[in-house]
């Protein structure tokens, strides 16, 4: 890998499989796994002002308002950890956060090496997002039918299995249209900079993971 930061756009509808694929991505790239809704998530159990503002937006289906989300992208961005750069999943999701983060980058070292769009249909959305359960400790994402836990290697001791609160049928609708509105534009902006690759969403994960890697391979080589 250069000198320079790296940073992986993971780009896709809710659902696509963006937090399954950066997991997987990560393990075999070496690049840290960032996601803004685990921020969120983790922000709202610790009880913080940024956790419950967040709340209020996400438990509804819309997103969090562009200065904060930015605010605290920069912030994790900038610990020693992502020193490589990173695998961002979740973000930019608007344009404004787009172009913020381009901007940060060129003071940070940093430039977006590649943007992965993750394709899936709406009709594959809902069958994930209906049945998408997560371990409430450490966050590992399972789905009922596709990717059920294996009982004889749990991923916590005592493993408390739940589905978000976002995860309910208006919610994900409205946040499927929120994506088309104010994310899917970003397939343009990053396509008009040569740094867009499709994958189809819609396989085994395995054969997703590989095929994301694919078009990352040549970064880390
Ligand atoms: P996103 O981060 O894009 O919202 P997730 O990675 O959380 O998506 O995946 C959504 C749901 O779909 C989860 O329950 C996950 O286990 C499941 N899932 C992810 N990828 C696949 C796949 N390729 N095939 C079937 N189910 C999948
Ligand atoms: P999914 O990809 O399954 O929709 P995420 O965990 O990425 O789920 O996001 C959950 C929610 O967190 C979003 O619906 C939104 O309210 C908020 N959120 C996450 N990332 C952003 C972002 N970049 N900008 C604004 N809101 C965000």
């Amino acid at each position: 890998m250069s000198d320079q930061r790296n940073f992986v756009i993971l780009l896709g509808p809710p659902g696509a499989g963006k937090g399954t694929q950066a997991t997987r991505a990560s393990l075999r790239t070496g690049l840290l796994h960032v996601s803004t809704g685990d921020l969120f998530r983790e922000h709202l159990r610790n009880g913080t002002e940024l956790g419950n503002l967040a709340k209020s937006y996400m438990d509804k289906g819309e997103l969090v308002p562009d200065d904060v989300t930015i605010r605290m992208l920069l912030e994790r961005i900038d610990r020693d950890d992502a020193s490589a750069g990173c695998l961002l999943d979740g973000f930019p999701r608007t344009r404004e956060q787009a172009e913020a983060l381009d901007e940060a980058l060129t003071s940070r070292s940093g430039a977006v090496a590649a943007t992965v769009l993750i394709d899936v249909s709406d009709e594959v959305v809902n069958n994930r997002l209906g049945a998408r359960i997560s371990c409430s400790s450490c966050g590992t994402v399972f789905h009922k039918h596709f990717n059920p836990p294996d009982d004889a290697n749990p991923c916590c001791d005592n493993v408390d299995l739940v589905q978000r609160d976002d995860d309910q049928p208006e919610a994900i609708a409205l946040r499927l249209q929120v994506y088309s509105d104010q994310t899917a534009p970003l397939i343009a902006y990053y396509g008009t900079a040569g740094k867009l690759r499709r994958v189809n969403g819609d396989q085994s994960p395995g054969e997703v993971e590989d095929d994301v890697y694919a078009s990352l391979r040549e970064l880390i080589e």
